[in-house]
């Protein structure tokens, strides 16, 4: 009994310490990452939240970044990535269509710009952009976004071979470019095999020579280990990623991943304090999966060191109405309006924070 008392205060003093470590702006060692993805026990964890929402609180305020994401382009994509239901590889009900016109994107821009929201992304399901005709469509949604002023002008696009395109992309107005890495370099293959992690780490190079902030993170509960999702953040942390967006598997029918058990609900939200403990100036976004794996628990992503969510629907799940987020936000005193237009960089928050009132 002694013996145990003495092991939880010591795994209790080793979470202070490297909570205090990170808020001082130190970085956490893999080694130390390690330790906290492996916390098991309840009062380990709520320790790790409360933490967590120390650091959030230091370096984000009670600020909370808020994205929408328009799919511009639905189902029929070559790739075979296990949790998507717009692979052409599965039989899903997700819809199919092509690049859509002008007309839904202002819309959607209106709705963001209603609700307070930062960014609207434009998200489309294919492999990637290859310079042609396409991509001068693509260019061209992206210019009318961002010259409509309503939203920053995001873009999820996919695989990038090519610099012409990523310049191509950054000059029509296009500020951030959301490519997840999904998952760790060892768990990659286990849900896509028609394309590589060191393809999106390319990628992400291409977009950050053209000066394109970078969104990025991944889906857990697709059967990862702890380890993988550690391997995950440090990776996110290496690549330079701004905004971290953690997606939780919502296992859609007629894809390889139907049958996955989901997460309990306390490993999500330590997953989300361990992201915040390695990655404390990013962006932590909230996206796909939160409310039919979270339920009653959503309000506490946010103590888990949370500091921005994903907003209206999902590319092809629904999501809770954006007014009930929004009602949630105030309850907890947090404060969506963050910086409408602009992108607010880690180094920035940092002086603002610093900055006297
Ligand atoms: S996740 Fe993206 S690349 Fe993979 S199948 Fe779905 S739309 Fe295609």
């Amino acid at each position: 009994m002694l013996a145990t008392q003495v092991d939880a205060n010591a795994i209790r003093e080793k979470i202070a310490a490297l909570g205090l470590k990170v808020l001082a702006g130190g970085q956490i060692t893999r080694e130390e990452g390690s330790f906290l993805f492996s916390l098991e026990s309840t009062a380990d964890i709520f320790d790790l939240l409360s933490w967590a929402n120390r650091i959030r609180e230091h370096f984000k305020g009670n600020k909370i970044h808020l994205c929408s994401i328009v799919n511009v382009k639905a189902g029929g994509c070559s790739e075979n990535c296990s949790f998507c239901a717009q692979s052409a590889t599965y039989q899903t009900q997700s819809p199919k269509y092509g690049l859509i016109d002008p007309e839904p994107i202002e819309g959607a821009a209106e709705e963001a710009n209603k609700n307070g929201v930062t960014a609207l992304g434009l998200v489309a399901a294919w492999k990637g952009l290859t310079e042609g005709p396409v991509l001068d469509d693509v260019c061209r949604r992206i210019s009318e976004l961002s010259q409509g002023g309503k939203t920053r002008a995001d873009a999820s696009l996919g695989i990038i071979k090519n610099q012409t395109v990523a310049n191509r992309l950054k000059e029509a107005g296009l500020e951030c470019y959301g490519h997840n890495l999904e998952s760790s370099r060892r768990f990659f293959p286990q849900h896509c095999t028609t394309h590589t992690f060191d393809d999106r780490i390319e990628t992400i190079g291409y977009l950050k020579k053209a000066g394109l902030k970078i969104c990025s993170g991944g889906i857990i509960g697709m059967g990862e280990t702890g380890e993988d999702r550690c391997d995950l953040a440090f990776t996110l942390r290496e690549i330079g990623a701004n905004v971290v967006p953690i997606n939780i598997l919502n296992p859609i029918k007629g894809t390889p991943f139907e049958d996955v058990p989901p997460l309990p609900p306390l490993e999500i939200l330590k997953t989300i304090a361990c992201f915040r403990f390695v990655l404390p100036k990013q962006e932590i976004m909230i996206a796909g999966g939160r409310t039919v794996n979270l339920r009653d628990l959503q309000p506490m992503i946010f103590m888990a060191g949370a500091s921005a969510l994903m907003v209206g629907n999902y590319l092809t799940t629904v999501n809770q109405p954006v007014e009930k987020d929004l009602q949630m936000l105030r309850d907890l005193g947090l404060d969506p309006n963050w910086d409408k237009h602009g992108f607010i960089d880690q180094e920035e928050c940092v002086e603002a924070e610093a900055a006297p009132a």
